[in-house]
């Protein structure tokens, strides 16, 4: 005889947020304000043991125990690169795995980059994460829960969601989930500390601008839809010229910018017509570029410009008043780099 024992589905809290840990609690008949001190446990104190949450009664400690429960995350892998970039692979419940990256930058700052889904759907050409398709989306507490890992090593400065997956296409969890790492009782990651990466799905980005006010990051790479339509299939939906448009249209502050991510790929948009074209797309777009020498990477047929070719290009920019940085690949004896996350996982596992 098999025997059913009716357990209650138990709620991680981390995939709350706090107006939804507010509802929560007076779902259950308990005091709306007790939200902002249970935050301040678990995410700036890293508590996830009820028992441990001292300010809060015994019954509700108790409430919480039977209802609920705080994920907490351990690395099942860390690698370290010379650079000091420490690149972690979590296994999350139902045995997917996924990469953060945390690059040390200048004057003891770090940046964590973070991933938003397994895989990604859009399949743009040059990229590895790209190429394995989409899995499934990351909960809220599987976003956050990254960012509250890798502080166990330290500080955070800057959180970029630059990893495996499209951001703008888990649009809600990525939206909560900035709601907790900005929340004053979360993590209070101030606006202009998160960046927000996208290929540019525009609907997505027209509602996310309305709905936080973090920095916005377009990866570009191609300066015609000729070439942007090889590159990134999204721009046979959404091309240039409707990109743009949405760019100029994207709510900013005063001394706020978009950062455009443009990798330099030889021979397929590193030339100085595709600079000066650049050049034109930018037009009245508060722009910045960031320019990222392609990463060759095993099984891929495009290569790195030559330097002397990276630095033109830069140079022309420049010249026309365009903010332009070389972005360094930081990592790279870990893989680390930019569209190589979870590849050389799944490669050891096949
Ligand atoms: N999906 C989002 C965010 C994650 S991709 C986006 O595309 O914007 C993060 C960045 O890595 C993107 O700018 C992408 O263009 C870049 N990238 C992907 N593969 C790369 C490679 N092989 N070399 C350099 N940059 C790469
Ligand atoms: Fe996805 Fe970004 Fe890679 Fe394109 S570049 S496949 S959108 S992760």
């Amino acid at each position: 005889m098999k025997v059913f024992l009716l357990v209650p589905q138990l709620i991680d809290l981390k995939n709350l947020t706090k107006n939804d840990l507010t509802d929560f609690l007076a779902g259950i008949g308990k005091e709306r304000f007790r939200a902002g001190q249970i935050m301040r446990w678990i995410y700036p104190r890293g508590v996830c043991d009820f028992a441990a949450m001292t300010d809060l009664s015994k019954e509700l400690r108790n409430e919480l125990v039977a209802r609920a429960f705080v994920s907490d995350w351990t690395p099942e892998h860390v690698a370290v690169s010379s650079d000091g970039t420490r690149k972690y692979l979590f296994r999350l419940a139902d045995g997917e795995t996924i990469e953060t990256v945390r690059i040390p930058m200048l004057e003891g700052r770090n940046t964590l980059c973070i991933s938003t889904q397994v895989g990604c759907a859009m399949q743009c050409s040059f990229c590895l994460t790209g190429a394995f398709g989409l899995t499934r989306n990351l909960e809220v507490g599987e976003i956050v829960n990254q960012v509250c890992a890798a502080l166990k090593d330290g500080p955070i400065h800057n959180i970029v969601f630059m990893g495996m997956g499209e951001p703008l296409h888990n649009l809600d969890n990525v939206v909560k989930a900035i709601e907790i790492l900005g929340a004053v009782d979360g993590f209070a990651f101030g606006p202009r500390k998160i960046t927000v990466s996208t290929s540019g799905l525009l609907p997505e980005m027209a509602e996310f601008g309305r709905r936080v006010k973090v920095n916005l990051a377009v990866s570009l790479n191609a300066t015609t839809d000729t070439i942007r339509d090889v590159l990134m299939p999204v721009n046979r939906r959404y091309p240039l010229k409707e990109l743009m448009a949405a760019c100029r249209a994207y709510p900013l502050q005063p001394r706020q910018y978009i950062t455009f991510e443009y990798i330099l790929i030889r021979d397929v948009n590193d030339s100085l017509a595709d600079a000066k074209r650049l050049v034109s797309l930018l037009h009245e777009v508060k722009a910045k570029v960031n320019l990222i020498p392609y990463n060759e990477h095993e099984g891929s047929t495009f290569r790195t410009p030559d330097p002397a070719q990276i630095e033109a290009f830069q140079l022309y920019l420049l010249s026309r008043d365009i903010v332009a940085v070389r972005r360094a690949s930081k990592g790279q004896d870990i893989s680390a780099a930019c569209g190589q996350l979870k590849a050389k996982l799944e490669k050891t596992q096949s």
